[in-house]
């Protein structure tokens, strides 16, 4: 049975290849699927499966309109040896938990659990829906985002893409992975001002009508890769499914035996994953959302009041530092019952007054949700404390949720076992982790300390590291903000 997906703010319905193509409905709203598929295979067969197959099995679901080979076909391009590891997501059992390590791709990063696939996700789609035009990507980012996509779009036929950051903006690391990004297609370009003002210039670009029209003649059309695109969220359920029959397989929980998950949350984006694989029938009770600092998601968990009003905070985990979590959308619209009218109306308050209410019936939904924070001192206490008694070493995003679960489990004596999002490899954010361990480590230089935290942690360094220590810059572009669009034109040759 075809399953279609709906505007969270119209009546507009597309195809899953539709949806992926636009991103975005027409209407501002996001694509959701009409009704949440079940999972058609038992656990018995999911034990069996490999990560591969796993996805198969629960992307078919979501992705009707694609071909069993369309699908095999963009999976296996996907997850392959650009993943470290054959099993792609490992589970490492520490500390009373499961961490469900999303951190093996080519950018260390959860990221690229989505961004490996999505480029051939959507030129499979593009296929499907007859267009001709070279698909371009543009992308502006405040470091992780921007890598991943480099990485998951380089050298995919028919794409290119641009990204645009901050030059100064973002860490030396995140800099260096960008600049010697290889590939025929791609393009990365500092811009002489903020992380905003280069948001802004790109969905301008995004915006320009006359653009458009000047790329269709030369033969181009502009997408975008972020997290709002279901060609994204699809891919995260995947993971869910996966470590659930991985514990079983290994004899770790029983059938049918239900788990937590903790979530290291900014977008919304992968708990929203997690909520869908248990709304497909996995074993899953309590999603646990952590923030830090920056804590509107937990504010609005324990209040029914969602309010971004309030001052945006830097902290170390910088991929969970946002006011507006984007993805929420998704969940708002299912708990007014699939009423895109309420669901307008609450995004509306949000775009004029910076806030909205949910109701009580409303909130009665969210009752399989727990929201808690972690600061940045108790961040950096739970790392020492896990690589004190454990030895095995976590990045700040990850200590963010490792942190709200053992509130989580003080405050309910709640003793379900538990799956911990494990989003980004501790080399990613080598500085944080390794003051958090020791004040001493400050002194040393940034791959001293990779050095350092390989030799204690006992693990290798990641390639994507590697890789970096010598690698030879090959974009140097730098532009003013007004120039983007210029930039972007000289680069597709118009
Ligand atoms: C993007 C990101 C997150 C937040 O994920 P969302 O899907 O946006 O909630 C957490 N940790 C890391 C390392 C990330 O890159």
């Amino acid at each position: 049975m075809e399953l279609l997906y709906k505007s969270t703010r119209s009546d507009e319905t597309v195809k899953a290849s539709e949806a992926i193509l636009k991103g975005l409905a027409s209407d501002g709203g996001l694509f959701v699927p009409v009704s949440l598929p079940k999972l058609n295979v038992s656990i018995d067969e999911l034990a069996k499966m490999s990560y591969q197959e796993t996805a198969y099995a629960v992307m078919k679901e979501f992705l009707t309109d694609f071909t069993e080979e369309e699908l095999k076909n963009c999976i296996a391009k996907a997850y392959d040896s650009k993943f470290d590891t054959e099993q792609i997501a490992p589970l490492v059992k520490a500390d009373g938990a499961y961490y469900l390590e999303l951190f093996h791709g080519s950018t260390i990063a959860f990221k690229d659990m989505a961004l490996s696939i999505l480029p051939h996700l959507l030129t499979t789609s593009a296929k499907k829906n007859n267009v001709k035009n070279e698909i371009v990507i543009l992308t502006a980012t405040s470091g992780d985002t921007g890598k991943a996509a480099l990485a998951g779009f380089a050298d995919v036929e028919n794409t290119r893409i641009v990204v645009f950051y901050p030059k100064g903006g973002v860490s030396p690391i995140q800099e260096k992975q960008m600049v010697t990004q290889k590939g025929n297609n791609v393009k990365v370009i500092g811009i002489k001002g903020n992380f905003d003002q280069a948001q802004s210039g790109v969905k301008a670009i995004f915006g320009n009508k006359e653009l458009e029209k000047e790329m269709n003649e030369a033969g181009f059309q502009f997408s975008s890769a972020n997290s709002i695109n279901i060609g994204r969220l699809v891919p995260q359920v995947v993971y869910y499914v996966y470590a659930y029959a991985k514990l079983y397989a290994e004899g770790e929980i029983a059938k049918d035996e239900k788990i937590n998950v903790v979530v290291p949350t900014g977008n919304f984006g992968n708990i929203l994953a997690a909520y869908y694989a248990k709304n497909m029938g996995l074993p899953i009770d309590k999603l646990i959302c952590a923030s830090n600092d920056n804590k509107v998601l937990f504010d609005f968990f324990t209040t029914g009041e969602y309010n971004k009003n309030r001052d945006f905070i830097l902290t170390n985990s910088p991929s969970m530092d946002i006011l507006i979590s984007s993805n929420l959308e998704r969940l708002i619209y299912k708990i007014a019952g699939a009423s895109s009218e309420k669901n307008s109306e609450l995004m509306s308050s949000l775009a004029k007054d910076g806030k909205y209410e949910i109701t009580a019936d409303m909130k009665a939904e969210l009752k399989d949700f727990y929201g808690n924070y972690a600061t940045e001192s108790e961040t950096a206490e739970t790392i020492k404390s896990i690589y004190d008694a454990t030895g095995y070493i976590i990045d700040t995003h990850t200590a963010v949720a490792a942190n709200v679960f053992k509130k989580y489990v003080k405050d309910t004596n709640d003793t379900t076992k538990c799956v911990i999002a494990s989003t980004a490899s501790p080399f990613k954010f080598t500085r944080s982790v390794m003051n958090s361990i020791d004040a001493k480590y400050d002194a040393m230089g940034d791959f001293e300390l990779v050095d350092e935290l390989s030799r204690i942690g006992n693990v290798k360094v990641p390639n994507a590291i590697e890789e970096i220590r010598n690698a030879n810059v090959l974009h140097d572009t730098v532009c003013e903000v007004e120039d983007m669009e210029k930039t972007v034109k000289e680069f597709l040759g118009m």
